[in-house]
């Protein structure tokens, strides 16, 4: 049998095309156990205790274990098959067992306690992550007594598996939804392209007609652009109930969200915190709950009443469209039409613009003039014909890291878009790994014949995400505890992303981005002028109901006693009745479908969103004082950024970085002023 793809040496990169289902158990079995054994072995808190003799061989076995299980993680999300599932989740309870073993094993924590006793014989980095692993260890239970530690073991596994079993759900509902319709007549109004996806997908079950689903390249448009009320209702229903009690029982995720809610206020009691969002909190920028909640509900005093005029312009133009009860699922359509009458242009239109090839070039010379690196495309083994492998280069040509891309929507394609690594930035014996990121988005593929073309709004996904990958790839930190995703404060981790969208609203880097895909044309003046008109088109709107799930998630993390499934909905209507203006009908289920919150890491942490914009509006706006009204593109500030927030990774707080690079404490003005809001 050849060598098993996950056990290549970690300075090479994976071949993701031979990695089989059947590799999966026996590499992480293998790499679980050594790294046991590197911990076992090197955490021995006796006199003589060194940095050199703890924490290279810890980091090289973990090195190995944690790039395979996020290779496996990420072909899960992004190739999922049944038997890629199986084998998935038949290592999840080792994984985390090993996880909560690692982070509360009473020998480590006492050489880091030692390590950190010995003080200015450690550089500031060193410290940085003794005193980093000291607290994370602390807030995974080491410091309990035994039984406490066994509870908080049993907590942490019950939690994975539910949270992996609620994003199942929703895929398999997604997955499993469609609607054939036979009367073409019944599409009136969606695009051409959608249309004839949709016959494709019928075709290849071996229908007629044409198949709708509930994946965001069909359920978009069909909201956007179809005439027909009764089909787009019925979409709505069916996406609005996702994985909830009225589908299939079997994927019906209220009893995961009442046991996820019951299981973290356990631990957060467990260790000492009055809820989960407490606990949370220990790790974050924003200093309690009610700092948080006060700042959503600042933010929503100003930007509800702008979005009670943007919902009451939407009534009265729906009245001309002859809808007199505004619905939900009229609110993307009518949106539409005013968006059409108002700006007079379609986002299909500006879509023929920016096609994919040239928008990644357009984002690749971005990224060149703003921080002085180069993305070249490399042959590489990957796991779908549409990934692409990118090496990132420093002026003088040196290898950053590599960057894989993996643009399109496919069948077994978990939906959204993100960025994960599969290796980060480490010095280990004078090797220096480079980091492996992978950009994920679920972008409506090429068709015939023509390029794949991005609506406006997934250009500025796209951007988001780089921002994501670049704070990975431009980290210059050499410790793995002090890369990005590992350390820095999660409602600070969308500063780079969201500081990178507001590039995709510059002139001249919109003129890079776009080469329609007939003529060949940049966007034309005319069109852009719409579209910077059309931009705080609902802003209000789009700002409240990012308040109403923040809100929503802060609020149910921080009840005092644990809210059933009723409980919850009550809540939610509570926080809609506050800050909301459109109210969806009784029987939408939104929690259920919420997997941010529920099984992405993002439970307390919704608000993190709306915090971090704060951060990278300020940000972007010292481009645009510095580009005294010529192109924000601006080499020196770049320059300045990469310095100050991005190269220094998890090694200080957002907060000091942030001081470094504004020279001052942050402001709300900018971020109201971007969203037209004052
Ligand atoms: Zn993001």
């Amino acid at each position: 049998m050849p060598a098993n793809p996950l056990l290549r040496p970690i300075d090479t990169l994976l071949d993701y095309a031979a990695i089989r289902p059947e590799h999966i158990a026996p590499a992480i079995t293998q790499l679980l156990a050594q790294a046991r054994d590197a911990i076992t072995g090197a955490a021995d808190p006796a006199p003589g205790l060194r940095w050199e003799t703890l924490m290279p061989p810890i980091q090289a076995a973990s090195n190995r274990l944690w790039r395979a299980w996020s290779a496996v993680s990420h072909l899960n999300a992004v190739v999922n098959t049944p038997a890629l599932r199986d084998a998935y989740n038949a290592c999840l309870p080792q994984i985390t067992e090993f996880s909560t073993w690692a982070g509360m094993h009473p020998g480590l924590y006492a050489c880091y306690q030692a390590l950190h006793a010995q003080g200015d014989t450690h550089n500031a980095t060193q410290q940085r992550v003794l005193t980093l692993a000291l607290r994370n260890m602390r807030l995974s239970g080491v410091a309990l007594p035994p039984e406490g530690r066994a509870r908080y073991a049993a907590l942490s596994e019950q939690q994975a598996q539910l949270a992996q079993k609620f994003s199942e759900n929703v895929l398999d509902t997604i997955d499993r939804w469609f609607l054939l319709v036979t009367d073409e007549a019944q599409l009136d109004g969606l695009p051409p392209d959608v249309r004839q996806a949709a016959r494709a997908a019928a075709e290849k079950d071996g229908q007629p007609g044409y198949k709708l689903t509930l994946h965001m390249p069909c359920y978009l448009p069909v909201m956007q652009y179809a005439n027909d009320r009764h089909l787009r209702e019925t979409l709505y229903r069916a996406y609005g109930t996702i994985a909830s009690e009225q589908g299939d029982t079997a994927l019906d995720n209220s009893p995961l969200i009442e046991q996820l809610l019951a299981l973290r206020a356990e631990e957060a009691a467990l260790l000492g915190y009055a809820h989960f969002a407490d606990l949370r909190l220990q790790t974050r920028m924003a200093q309690s709950a009610t700092q948080v909640q006060t700042f959503l509900r600042d933010l929503a005093s100003k930007a509800k009443p702008p979005a009670q005029r943007d919902l009451a312009r939407l009534r009265a133009f729906a009245t001309t469209l002859g809808i007199a009860g505004l619905q939900p699922w009229d609110i993307a359509w009518v949106t539409e039409k005013l968006r059409q009458q108002q700006y007079a242009y379609s986002e299909d239109e500006v879509r023929h613009y920016f096609t994919a090839p040239q928008v990644l070039q357009g984002l690749f010379d971005v990224i060149h003039t703003l921080f002085d690196v180069t993305l070249h495309p490399e042959p590489a083994s990957l796991w779908h014909p549409d990934a692409q492998m990118l090496r990132v280069a420093d002026a003088q040509g040196q290898t950053l890291g590599h960057l894989i891309l993996d643009l399109y929507a496919r069948p077994g394609k978990q939906s959204g878009a993100w960025v994960d690594s599969e290796r980060v930035r480490h010095r280990l014996h004078n090797v220096l790994l480079t980091p492996v990121v992978m950009l994920t988005c679920n972008f409506p593929n090429a068709q015939d014949g023509f390029p794949a073309c991005l609506t406006h709004d997934d250009v500025i996904t796209l951007f988001h995400e780089s921002g994501h990958a670049l704070h990975a790839l431009l980290s210059t930190q050499e410790e793995p505890a002090l890369s990005p995703f590992a350390s820095v404060e999660w409602d600070a981790i969308e500063l780079p992303s969201q500081f990178m969208e507001n590039f995709c609203w510059d002139w001249h880097v919109v003129q890079k981005l776009s080469r329609h895909r007939d003529s060949g044309a940049h966007l034309p003046r005319a069109l852009f002028d719409k579209m910077l008109a059309a931009r705080h088109f609902q802003s209000g709107m789009h700002l409240v109901r990012q308040i109403e799930f923040a809100l929503f998630d802060m609020l149910i993390h921080t009840q005092d006693t644990r809210p059933d499934m009723t409980q919850v909905q009550n809540i939610l209507h509570q926080v809609r009745a506050e800050v909301a203006v459109i109210i969806p009908p009784a029987w939408h289920r939104f929690a259920h479908n919420f997997s941010h919150i529920f099984a992405g890491g993002y439970g307390a942490g919704y608000y993190s969103y709306l915090w971090a914009e704060v951060y990278s509006a300020d940000t972007f706006a010292a481009f645009e004082e510095a580009a005294q009204g010529a192109s924000v593109l601006h080499a020196a500030s770049g320059q300045r950024f990469r310095d100050a927030i991005l190269a220094p990774g998890g090694s200080r707080p957002m907060r000091d970085a942030f001081y470094t690079f504004r020279g001052r404490e942050v402001s709300m003005d900018a971020l109201l002023r971007h969203n037209g809001l004052h």
